[in-house]
């Protein structure tokens, strides 16, 4: 199959929901844009690329990724430039750690015809749904999940992949309060800590509530041996000025390979800032906490792109980070990765598709 041969048949709805949606009030995750596109895998092959109005699917009860969980998932966004046209961001690399995450599952892998063009004739239809707020964006949520309708624990043998998309507006309010946790883990070596499967987000909820209940409003992950490096925030991938240099956490087998997280780290360096992947402790972000080294903790991630941290809690105890300065280069980076995103800046790095 080829990008020319692939055949995507399109049904149009017959009642748009565009009018209904408030654009100036978007809640993360409420809108879905009103069409979905959907392939088939059986047979040992992908099948039916279709587009269809966004809509309820029928299921057995049986449905295999219900029970065994086999369900992987993507996150993206697209954005409107002035002249109205729709851009991506990064969208291959969203496709291969599908793929990635795919293969971990046990799952079949999505080819990049199906992928992108579907996602692209998607776009088309749904260019209207794209905001053109500022700070506003679609999110695109490619996935795809195991549909035997038998039980019996094995990789199943039929999979959807579908996308749809949901236009949204600014993800956190305020800086985010979050704690260092230090008893249960998101990931482990040997583990499915670098792929989207749908099961590290459900065992990160529970965790994440008591930490809520706590008075915070994330976690920060620690890795599962000692709890002694850090490795994530919450869902997004974290990094720290510390000493006057990027630092990061590497990426490994307990973490996502975060494609906002890649993109800064590129930008640092491309800015000749003095970046550092690597092991970060817990102990030398406290210290840089208590003596002032540490001149600002945020998440990365598409859905927030970056959000700096208010307080990091450990062990009881509440470390207050300074505030972001205009100048930081927290600031100037997701201003970057904005007008990047929005065509306002020349695309250097060969991320953007049109
Ligand atoms: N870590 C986790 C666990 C995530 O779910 C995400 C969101 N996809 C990230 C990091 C950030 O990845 P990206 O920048 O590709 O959105």
């Amino acid at each position: 199959m080829t990008a020319d041969t692939l055949q995507i048949e399109v049904q149009q709805t017959s009642k748009s929901r565009l009018q209904e949606v408030d654009f100036n009030n978007l809640v993360f995750g409420r809108n879905i844009s009103d069409h979905m596109f959907i392939a088939e895998y059986r047979d040992g092959q992908w099948n039916d690329s279709r587009i269809i109005p966004y809509g309820d699917l029928s299921l057995s009860p049986a449905t295999a990724a219900l029970h065994y969980g086999q369900a992987i998932f993507e996150g993206m966004k697209a954005y409107k430039n002035e002249e109205g046209d729709v851009l991506l961001f990064r969208a291959i690399d969203n496709w291969k750690r599908l793929n990635k995450s795919a293969e971990r599952l046990c799952m079949p892998t999505i080819p990049e015809e199906i992928f992108m063009n579907g996602l692209t004739e998607l776009l088309r239809l749904d260019a209207g749904w794209v905001p053109s707020q500022p700070g506003c964006s679609l999110y695109i949520r490619p996935y795809m999940f195991a549909t035997d309708p038998y039980i019996g624990v094995k990789p199943s043998d039929s999979y959807y992949f579908i996308i749809f998309t949901s236009p949204v507006g600014t993800y956190y309010a305020k800086p985010p309060r979050v704690k260092v946790e230090t008893h249960f883990i998101r990931a482990a070596e040997g583990g499915v800590g670098a792929t989207k499967c749908a099961g590290n987000y459900a065992g990160s909820l529970y965790p994440a509530k008591l930490a809520q209940q706590e008075g915070y409003d994330q976690l920060i992950w620690t890795d599962a041996r000692e709890h002694a490096y850090i490795e994530e925030s919450g869902t997004m991938n974290i990094m720290f000025l510390l000493d006057k240099k990027l630092v990061t956490p590497y990426v490994s087998e307990t973490t996502l390979d975060g494609i906002t997280r890649k993109s800064i780290v590129a930008i640092a360096q491309h800015w000749g800032i003095p970046v550092e992947e690597r092991r970060v402790s817990v102990k030398e972000i406290i210290d840089g906490l208590k003596d002032g080294s540490l001149e600002a903790a945020f998440g990365a991630g598409t859905a927030v792109v970056i959000s700096p941290f208010a307080t990091i809690a450990y062990e009881g105890v509440d470390y207050p980070l300074p505030e972001i300065l205009e100048d930081s280069f927290v600031n100037k980076v997701k201003t970057y990765l904005t007008d990047l995103r929005t065509g306002k800046v020349d695309d250097v790095f060969g991320w953007m598709l049109k």
